[in-house]
């Protein structure tokens, strides 16, 4: 067993760190008091091959894969995990959903203007009905000849407001239930759609979040993406990897709790000793070390065992952003718990990695959903 990153690995999770210290840090206080996304950071990660990471280079991409992504997601999320998730969009929800099941053309024509940033995209499963049962979803497309008719209303999209491409997911057949649905690449700037509610969050404020309206929106049945009627498992197959992100997004949110609260317990003075000295929270430091080593260790195994490409790893990234998510709720609240009436002020960083942390236990499958997850792939023979 090798623990081991590459050179190449370790230089693109540094370059990451690096500029999450320099372009994500100075703004980040304020796009969140704002809630505005930083777009100008998610074009510079394109330019830098940020948002290609496991698209293969002949598709424009790095390929750098998905042990690297971890490592990059962890470093910005440290920092701003709402731009973070921008970036995990990209790379696992709609880079991973083309390179896996899009056509050669496809793959040419959208791999590589999302991989260097050119093209910024979104992923729109989620409806107001249909949100841990996306199988229930309400919106349509119609076949017409060589178009396909696309109407209904998509919600809580990440990177909404901004992209240039959506993978959105529409049922093709109504009787066949989750069985009828098909996912479609759709383009901003085609007639009948737009983006309708810019959501107000409790956290990831750097990120954007809105519906997505379609209304008599025709597309070309080119844009199908993978086979019709398929689309569950398209959206189920690119959530394995999107898990991974969101993993490493809980991870991150949690390191940089544990570097605030070692700083913070250091310098805080009470009963004429620092808090450091205290053991009562020495145990509670030493346990989110633990919770967040754990877990770190967890999420590079789903991503190596993405890497390998020889198995499945539903299973392993459901685990891993399951434990991840509810580890840096542990994690985020002894933090806040070490900071005092401080942690609670918005002068203090763990005030917003607490509202941070909240989403991921919540997005890409609530903590219940990979419960099930993993019992039905331990219950399936
Ligand atoms: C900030 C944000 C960004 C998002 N980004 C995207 C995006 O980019 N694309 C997208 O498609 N979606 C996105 N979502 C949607 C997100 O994936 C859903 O909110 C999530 O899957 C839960 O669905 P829901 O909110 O409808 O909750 P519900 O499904 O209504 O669940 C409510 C509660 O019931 C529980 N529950 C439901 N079913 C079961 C069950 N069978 N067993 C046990 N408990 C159950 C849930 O765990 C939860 O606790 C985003 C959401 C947010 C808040």
């Amino acid at each position: 067993m090798d623990f081991k990153l590459t050179e190449d690995q370790k230089m693109v999770i540094d370059g990451a760190k690096k500029f999450a210290e320099k372009e994500l840090a100075p703004n980040v206080e304020e796009l969140d008091a704002k809630q505005e996304p930083n777009i100008p950071a998610l074009k510079a990660l394109g330019e830098l091959g940020y948002l290609g990471m496991t698209v293969p280079e002949e598709y424009g991409g790095t390929g750098f894969g998905a042990v690297a992504y971890a490592g990059v997601m962890i470093e910005l999320s440290k920092v701003d995990a709402g731009t973070a998730v921008g970036v995990s969009v990209q790379n696992s929800l709609v880079n991973d959903a083309i390179t896996m099941f899009g056509s050669e053309e496809q793959k040419k024509s959208y791999l590589p203007k999302l991989a260097t940033g050119e093209w910024l995209g979104c992923f729109s499963l989620t409806e107001a009905g249909a949100g841990s049962d996306p199988g229930s979803l309400r919106a349509t497309a119609v076949r017409d000849g060589a178009t396909f008719l696309l109407n209904g209303t998509k919600n809580f999209t990440t990177n909404g407001a901004f992209a240039d491409i959506i993978i959105a997911f529409f049922s093709t057949d109504r009787e066949k239930g989750s069985k009828g649905i098909s996912a479609f690449i759709i383009t901003k700037d085609t007639p009948g759609f737009a983006v309708g509610k810019h959501e107000n969050k409790l956290g990831i404020r750097t990120s954007s979040t809105t519906e997505m309206v379609f209304t008599d929106c025709r597309i070309p049945a080119a844009n199908l993406l993978g086979q019709e009627n398929r689309g569950l498992s398209i959206a189920l197959g690119t959530l394995d990897c999107g898990r991974i992100g969101i993993a490493a997004q809980a991870v991150g949110i949690a390191e940089a709790a544990l570097e605030e609260t070692v700083r913070y317990a250091k310098q805080r003075v009470q009963f004429g000793k620092p808090l450091a000295e205290l053991e009562a929270l020495q145990f509670m430091i030493a346990d989110m070390a633990v919770d967040i080593e754990v877990a770190r260790t967890m999420l590079y195994r789903a991503a190596w065992m993405k890497d390998s490409g020889a198995q499945r790893f539903t299973k392993e990234s459901a685990i891993a952003k399951l434990f991840a998510s509810e580890m840096s709720h542990r994690v985020c609240h002894k933090a806040l718990q070490i900071h005092g009436g401080y942690g609670f002020m918005k002068d203090y960083k763990v005030e917003r990695l607490y509202r941070d942390q909240r989403i991921t236990e919540i997005y890409e499958g609530t903590s219940e959903i990979q419960r099930l997850v993993i019992a039905r792939s331990l219950l399936a023979d």
